[in-house]
C-alpha cells in the first residue's frame, strides 16, 4: 500500500516523511491498531510504526507536556490554562489542544474512533506546538549565534 505518514527517523534524528510499503491492520472492537512498515524519504532507513488508539496516546503526550512545563495543576483544563498564563501558547493554540483533548477523550471513554485526518490534524497541531516549546527556542539562539556582531558606526563629525 502506498502512501506517505509523518514519523520521527533514527537516522534523520527529526521527524521525516515516510513512504509507506506495508500495513497492517489489526484493529478490532477494542480499539485501532494499525502497523506501518516505513523507509524515510531522506535517507531510505528502514523502520516500522504502530498507531495505537493515537488520540488517546496524543492526550497523554500532552498531559505530560503541560506537566513537564507547568507542573500538574489538577485537571486537563486547569493545566491548559497554566500553560497558557505561563505564555508556552497562545489562545488559538488553548482552543485547538482543547478540540484535541476532547477527541482523546472521547476515544477513551465513549469508543470515539477518530479517521486518519482527524489523528493527522491533531498530529500536526501537537507537533507544531511541541516544536514551538522545544525546539524553535534553541534553532533561535543557534541563528542569533551566527549572525556577526555590528561594527560601530564612526562618530559624526
Ligand atoms: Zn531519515
Amino acid at each position: 500500500m502506498a502512501g506517505m505518514r509523518y514519523a520521527p527517523c533514527g537516522m534523520c534524528k527529526q521527524m521525516t516523511a515516510h513512504n509507506v510499503v506495508a500495513v497492517e491492520d489489526r484493529s478490532s472492537e477494542e480499539g485501532s491498531d494499525v502497523y506501518y512498515f516505513l523507509t524515510c524519504a531522506g535517507c531510505r532507513c528502514v523502520s516500522m510504526a504502530n498507531q495505537y488508539n493515537s488520540v488517546m496516546g496524543i492526550r497523554a503526550f500532552l498531559e505530560q507536556l503541560m506537566i513537564l512545563k507547568v507542573g500538574d495543576q489538577g485537571t486537563f483544563e486547569a493545566n491548559l490554562d497554566e500553560f497558557l498564563r505561563e505564555g508556552y501558547i497562545s489562545k488559538m493554540h488553548r482552543k485547538a489542544m482543547s478540540h484535541i483533548l476532547d477527541s482523546g477523550h472521547a476515544a477513551i471513554h465513549r469508543m470515539h474512533k477518530p479517521t486518519e485526518e482527524d489523528l493527522n490534524i491533531a498530529l500536526d497541531i501537537t507537533e507544531a506546538i511541541t516544536a514551538a516549546i522545544y525546539f524553535h527556542e534553541s534553532d533561535a539562539k543557534s541563528v542569533a549565534e551566527r549572525v556577526p556582531p555590528r561594527t560601530p558606526r564612526p562618530p559624526k563629525v
